[in-house]
């Protein structure tokens, strides 16, 4: 056995210890390297524009330095082609925005605090989310990673202006009406690793087959990985299509050996109880936002302190506009 998977069989011991035995083990690792490694202070290298290196500092704009490109002629601020940019608001709200927002705050809750309207402080969380997903694109996962896939109803939460349902709305919390894992139901193929990264997405309605579980783990699993499943059948094509040691839970049993597929288990009913018992419940075109929420402000090891630099960060440094206007009109079922 290599260092590696001798690194992953300690890292599920870990797993099996007491939650005190845990804390004490984990007091001197609270980094998470992924995540922490994108956090970089802006440098103004290259022209917004045209990437031209050939700029000058030309004043300030709302106390913000502006340069002048010499190439294109053009100029631009730090904030220019970021969510923060021409928002008429300070820097500063963003920042308590997002610190209201990573502390679960409700959109109502987070406007009164932040002193912006309703309309914001909604189109800003999820200009804050599309950019986290850009963010979470990147994660990759390793050691022993366990995959599974969760069940949620479809839900059409705030669009009934604008069309009409194509089945009677359930009262929320209602099962869906055909019993068992039917096309009413939207699946969120989940893959995570012991130390604490995750990725989820939409993959499909129904069960899923090869292609959906691929749309959202094909790449994102490193080689030296033990892949832990349940017995569903695509994932044994998955794992072997991905090189990767599979590791398979026959059906009815809840481990194998020293492996299990808890931790994931864990991440869907955390997920479940934030979305039915903070959000109470989410439309399913927006979903794919919150899921990267749960993974970053519930999953992954760091403090609530170090999320809120880590994103601030990341925002400032990466180009991605999105308009307010165009928010809710993504589709309803984003697969
Ligand atoms: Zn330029």
């Amino acid at each position: 056995m290599g260092i590696t998977k001798d690194l992953d069989v300690l890292k599920q011991l870990f797993s099996n210890l007491s939650e005190a035995d845990k804390r004490a083990f984990l007091r001197s690792f609270t980094l998470n390297e992924n995540i922490r490694r994108i956090a970089t202070p802006k440098e103004i290298s290259h022209c917004l524009h045209c990437r031209s290196t050939h700029f000058v500092k030309n004043g300030k704009e709302n106390n913000n330095q502006r340069y002048l490109c010499r190439t294109c002629n053009k100029s631009f601020v730090e904030q220019t082609g970021t969510i923060l940019y021409k928002t008429h608001k300070s820097s500063d709200t963003w920042e308590k925005y997002i610190e209201c927002m990573l502390g679960k705050s409700s959109i109502r809750k987070c406007a009164k605090e932040c002193n912006i309207n309703i309309a914001t402080a909604f189109a800003w969380r999820h200009k804050i989310l599309d950019a986290l997903q850009k963010m979470m694109d990147t994660v990759e996962l390793d050691g022993i990673v366990q995959a599974d896939e969760t069940y949620t109803a479809i839900s059409y939460k705030g669009n009934h202006k604008h069309f009409k349902l194509p089945r009677p709305p359930h009262k929320r919390g209602t099962k869906a009406q055909k019993r068992g894992i039917s096309q009413e139901k939207v699946c969120v193929t989940c893959g995570i690793n012991l130390n604490g990264l995750s990725i989820a997405k939409i993959s499909n309605l129904g069960r899923p087959q090869l292609s959906d579980l691929q749309k959202v783990l094909q790449g994102r699993i490193t080689s030296e990985s033990i892949f832990v499943t349940d017995s569903l059948r695509p994932y044994q094509k998955l794992s072997l299509d991905m090189n990767l040691k599979h590791i398979r839970i026959d059906s009815g049993k809840r481990t194998k050996g020293v492996f299990n597929i808890q931790t994931v288990n864990n991440y869907h009913s955390r997920l479940k109880d934030m979305i039915i018992g903070i959000f109470k419940g989410v439309a399913t075109k927006y979903l794919n936002n919150y899921l990267v929420y749960h993974n970053f402000v519930n999953f992954s090891k760091d403090t609530i302190e170090n999320k809120c630099l880590i994103l601030i960060e990341f925002i400032r440094n990466t180009l991605y506009s999105c308009k307010s206007i165009d928010i809710s009109k993504r589709p309803c079922i984003p697969i």
